[in-house]
């Protein structure tokens, strides 16, 4: 379809295609599957400090929701487009399956940046946004979450301008929240420590043990910046980090903690300005030689031009969708052992489905037991992928789409052609 064409949407459409071949899906079924349930596009427009008003293009996407509401987050940034948006929904389809949740796949996001923004302005934005985008969301219909650009306030103000149309509280309408308004316990850490999980399993499996491990973090956003404090927790030395502006390095290991308190204080905009090793840029950091890999940023970032430089051991997609395929049989023939992103990054919306029970059935859980439910769901889930790449020979990747792909088609199948 012309209007999602895109660089990421077709990535997404070929890991698609490339499984649907392998696994012999029902024609029927495929073409359907490469296409979005839902697509809604919205205009914002949002009153500046300065007087004028200014129009952001806004989009929400439903792949697919024959398995339950559909789940996927909101990303304010200057590239989202509908193509994006649409990929991203359809990994999130996988992804939800994949982990046995009951849910479909949605994403959501705005052409903006964020950072460019005044609070005042965000706000009325995203409340705007969210006025815009009421007809599809709700606790039973599709269920917003962060990512990219947006956090815990902005689900915050999505939920008030929900609740507030419908006259009473309605917490279950978004994930990521505040605790303060039915959050959850670990929602925010989630993806981080769900990426170490899988990544400890990973190193269980190919014997290696994780003191000495080196781990290299691109990206030091939510899931970034969470990844390398619990793998820094769970012994391994991480010895280099990046945001957008590039990176940190030292091969002793960077202290987290500190670096994560600077940064902080620092309003977490430049990671170079601080003091702490050497710089290393973007595309540097992804050829350090180290034994965890974790792009934690944006997509396509390991492509056919860089792949034969990475020198990990373990690569673990923390980001959506950042390696291309051509990429991927690069690593592959390199001997990277490959954690899939619909896999290695599924500890957040995992996270997001016991917020939402949570919310729904208004009974709160400790924080261990969040911790524990998503060790044992995620750690299943690997092994699961695991088993069937290694009895279908086909890579970890293959084997997560397959997986998820067919759990997806069972529904579609059981459930009919309407009308
Ligand atoms: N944005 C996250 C993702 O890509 C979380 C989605 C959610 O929790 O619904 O998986």
């Amino acid at each position: 379809m012309n209007e999602l064409d895109n660089h990421t949407f077709r990535l997404a459409v070929a890991q698609f295609d490339q499984a649907a071949e392998q696994m012999k899906l029902d024609p029927n079924l495929r073409e359907r599957l490469t296409l979005p349930e839902r697509s809604l596009i919205v205009s914002v427009p949002v009153r500046m400090d300065d007087g004028t008003v200014k129009v952001f293009t806004g989009y929400r996407v439903k792949h697919d929701s024959s398995r339950g509401p559909s789940k996927g987050g909101i990303r304010y940034h200057p590239d989202v487009n509908l193509g994006e948006v649409a990929a991203l929904a359809m990994w999130m389809t996988w992804k939800c399956a994949l982990a046995g949740l009951p849910y479909g796949g949605a994403k959501g996001g705005v052409q903006v940046a964020p950072e460019q923004l005044s609070r005042g302005e965000l706000q009325r934005l995203t409340r705007r946004y969210a006025a815009e985008i009421f007809p599809l969301i709700g606790p039973d219909k599709d269920v917003p979450a962060p990512d990219v650009g947006t956090d815990a306030q902005v689900m915050a103000w999505i939920m008030d301008t929900y609740s507030q149309q419908m006259g009473f509280a309605v917490p279950g309408v978004v994930t990521g929240k505040p605790l303060s308004i039915g959050g959850s316990l670990g929602r925010e850490e989630a993806t981080g420590r769900g990426v170490v999980d899988v990544t400890l399993e990973a190193m269980q499996h190919l014997g290696m043990d994780v003191r000495g491990a080196t781990v290299a973090v691109q990206g030091f956003g939510n899931v970034g910046s969470h990844t390398a404090r619990i793998m820094q927790e769970a012994g391994a030395k991480v010895i280099a980090v990046s945001d957008k502006t590039g990176g940190l390095y030292n091969p002793k290991g960077l202290d987290i903690p500190d670096l994560l308190t600077r940064y902080r204080s620092a309003g977490r905009q430049s990671l170079c300005d601080i003091k702490m090793g050497e710089a290393v840029t973007n595309e540097e950091l992804l050829g350090l030689d180290c034994t965890v890999l974790v792009p934690a940023a944006l997509s396509e970032q390991i492509t056919q031009h860089n792949a034969a430089k990475v020198r990990c051991r373990i690569l673990a997609e923390g980001a959506n969708g950042p390696t291309t395929l051509e990429a991927d049989r690069i690593l592959i023939a390199n001997g990277v052992f490959i954690i899939p992103d619909i896999l290695a990054n599924s500890g957040g919306v995992i996270v997001s489905y016991f917020e939402w029970v949570q919310d729904v059935q208004r009974f709160f859980w400790k924080e261990q037991d969040i911790r524990d439910r998503l060790h044992e769901i995620i750690t299943e889930a690997f092994h699961r992928t695991l088993q069937f790449a290694t009895t279908r020979q086909v890579s970890m990747r293959m084997a997560a789409l397959m997986s998820g792909i067919d759990k997806v088609a069972q529904a579609h199948l059981a459930r009919g052609l309407y009308p």
